[in-house]
């Protein structure tokens, strides 16, 4: 399983703090992704949509989405998590070009390649108007604000996956613990061997007379 962190940034012009219309975390929220085959890379021709609040059975562990590759038929998994995982893109964060954080994502057996933006989002432009119902499938944004008198815009939407835990990474932790575990056998054997034979030895067999 590979844990990615999904980062989003665009060019905000005098708007700020753009996320989901039920704000970030909203586990209502349907994202879609476009995903390629973890085995033989063959991406998926269609987008997907994930929604956090939807699982495949009533298990708390289960995955939000079950996915299968077309040409190598390797099944994979998919689970989105939202829980404090999002921040708004502030203007500050835009203007020097940084991303915010949308949410986490578990993938099993398949990779993200793309984000694809739809409507429902929100953002306040700086003279505090609210937008509310803001499509970004085209990948841009332009309107006037009547209050504010300026116009307003997004542009130049980017979004990045950041890698948190891999398959290695877990691999290596469970590793860790299997040697520490198999450690502490040894210490466990090697006492009681002392007790009996006065020799600290995993070995029974070394007796001293
Ligand atoms: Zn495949």
């Amino acid at each position: 399983m590979v844990r990615y962190r999904v980062l989003f940034t665009a060019d905000l012009q005098n708007l700020t703090n753009l996320q989901p219309a039920d704000g970030v975390d909203s586990p209502t929220f349907a994202y879609y992704f476009k995903m390629k085959c973890g085995n033989c890379g063959e991406p998926a021709k269609k987008e997907i949509s994930v929604l956090s609040n939807v699982k495949t059975s009533r298990s708390r562990n289960a995955p939000n989405l079950f996915m299968k590759c077309k040409l190598c038929e390797r099944r994979g998994s998919m689970n989105v998590v939202t829980t404090d995982t999002g921040k708004p893109l502030t203007e500050e964060l835009s203007a020097i070009g940084e991303s915010a954080p949308l949410m986490e994502l578990d993938c099993k057996g398949f990779d993200p390649v793309e984000l694809v933006f739809g409507n429902g989002w929100k953002a306040k432009s700086i003279a505090g108007t609210k937008f509310l119902d803001i499509n970004l499938s085209n990948g841009e944004f332009s309107e006037y604000d009547e209050m504010g008198k300026c116009p307003v815009a997004i542009y130049n939407l980017r979004v990045t996956f950041e890698v948190l835990m891999s398959e290695y990474r877990e691999y290596m932790l469970a590793r860790s613990i299997r040697i520490w575990d198999w450690h502490r056998d040894w210490h466990a054997v090697a006492k009681a061997n002392k007790k009996e034979t006065g020799v600290y030895s995993y070995f029974p067999r070394i007796v001293r007379y």
